[in-house]
């Protein structure tokens, strides 16, 4: 199998495993228990936050793990009381668990704004800025979309915001890994992130809360109700080998950001060169310039992507986004963008990641050209 779908998920780092693996084995004892084998577990889930708060330029104290980005968004979401007297913007290009959560406050009587995107994916500054009101409560744009790739001006958005006193949130789970690189340079106030699209295990994420946002009047309830765990927030025996792992695989990806950033863009370009060289008519539905370097979503007249998935089962692509595929609808993002349910029926996913090599790019290339002609001819 050639695994182009780095997107849906990423492979566990050798070196994450094994650190995963010695923390389950090593701090089994509960992080809550007073005892001496317990606050060593709560020790290893301390260096690991710390660890993680350093490469990211924050407070430890700033983020709280949840058990992915999933939960993360929910939470953000559920800390506005729907009312009419509150108001959440959204974007249409969200994650469904930032969507759905929104549709869900608007349904329970919140007040909801979903912006419209450009035709490349992007949210214009200016829309944020008309879009708000005095009861405005919370406004949540991704940092990187999961399924186009498109980067959003997250500082302009911020700065539009902080002049009225809302606060921000951003899904960063698509950016940590190769774009969001610390804090300082990414004014949100609230971001939610996820390990396993880093290379680190599955089922573990984090909300940073800035503490800025902790000291305003908004608070933080809890999504979640039960322990004293995460200082309150967050209640919940932690999950602590996927915490130590999370942290470890960050640690692992700012290595060699840059070059490894260059290298997936490389070979996006590559891959982009041989579709087009055999079939012309396809077009990009990922923006040319600010997106992220790993991720290109193509549009390939006349050919249904199921089907063409369906013809090269060796290489692992994508038709929207992964949590979405069970669902028969075409992509949100897709639609969002302007295209049609057709146009997006005939759009495929792919992602370029640390273990793609070239070789494996040029193979999956003219295996995917191959089956577009067959297809055509049919
Ligand atoms: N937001 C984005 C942008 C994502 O790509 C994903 C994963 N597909 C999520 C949220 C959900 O993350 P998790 O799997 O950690 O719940």
């Amino acid at each position: 199998m050639i695994y182009l779908d780095y997107q849906a998920t990423t492979p566990i780092d050798d070196e994450v495993a094994d650190v995963v693996d010695d923390a389950g084995r090593r701090f089994w004892a509960n992080p809550s228990s007073p005892h001496m084998a317990g606050m060593k577990s709560q020790e290893a889930i301390n260096s690991a936050r710390r660890k993680m708060a350093r490469l990211l330029a924050c407070k430890p104290r700033e983020l709280i793990f949840t058990s992915g980005a999933t939960e993360a968004n929910n939470w953000v979401i559920s800390m506005v009381e729907p009312s009419p007297g509150n108001h959440v913007v959204t974007t249409a290009i969200e994650h469904k668990s930032v969507l759905d959560a929104a549709r869900s406050f608007e349904r329970r009587g919140g007040d909801l704004t979903i912006l419209p995107v450009s035709g490349e994916g992007f949210v214009d500054p200016n829309d944020v800025e008309n879009a708000i009101k005095p009861t405005t409560r919370l406004v949540s744009v991704m940092a990187a979309n999961n399924e186009i790739g498109s980067l959003q001006p997250i500082a302009e958005i911020a700065s539009v915001l902080k002049e009225a006193g809302i606060p921000l949130h951003s899904d960063a789970t698509q950016a940590m890994g190769y774009v969001l690189e610390d804090l300082t340079r990414f004014p949100a106030d609230l971001i939610s992130f996820s390990s396993h699209k880093i290379y680190g295990p599955k089922g573990v994420g984090a909300l940073y809360i800035s503490d800025r946002f902790q000291a305003s009047d908004n608070g933080v309830p809890s999504l979640l109700h039960g322990g004293g765990q995460e200082g309150g927030k967050r209640p919940g025996t932690e999950n602590l080998p996927a915490i130590v792992g999370f942290a470890k695989a960050l640690e692992i990806s700012r290595k060699a950001l840059a070059s490894e950033r260059a290298r997936v863009h490389g070979l996006k370009s590559t891959f982009m060169d041989m579709l087009l060289t055999r079939h012309p008519d396809i077009t990009s539905n990922s923006p040319a310039n600010d997106c992220l370097p790993n991720c290109l979503n193509v549009r390939i007249p006349g050919v249904d992507a199921g089907d063409l998935m369906a013809a090269v089962p060796k290489v692992a692509v994508s038709a929207g986004s992964a949590c979405n595929s069970n669902d028969q609808k075409p992509s949100h993002v897709l639609m969002a963008i302007g295209l049609s349910p057709d146009d997006a029926r005939s759009s495929i996913r792919i992602g370029f990641g640390r273990t793609t090599t070239a070789e494996e790019a040029a193979e999956a290339a003219l295996a995917i050209s191959a089956s577009v002609s067959r297809l055509k001819a049919r």
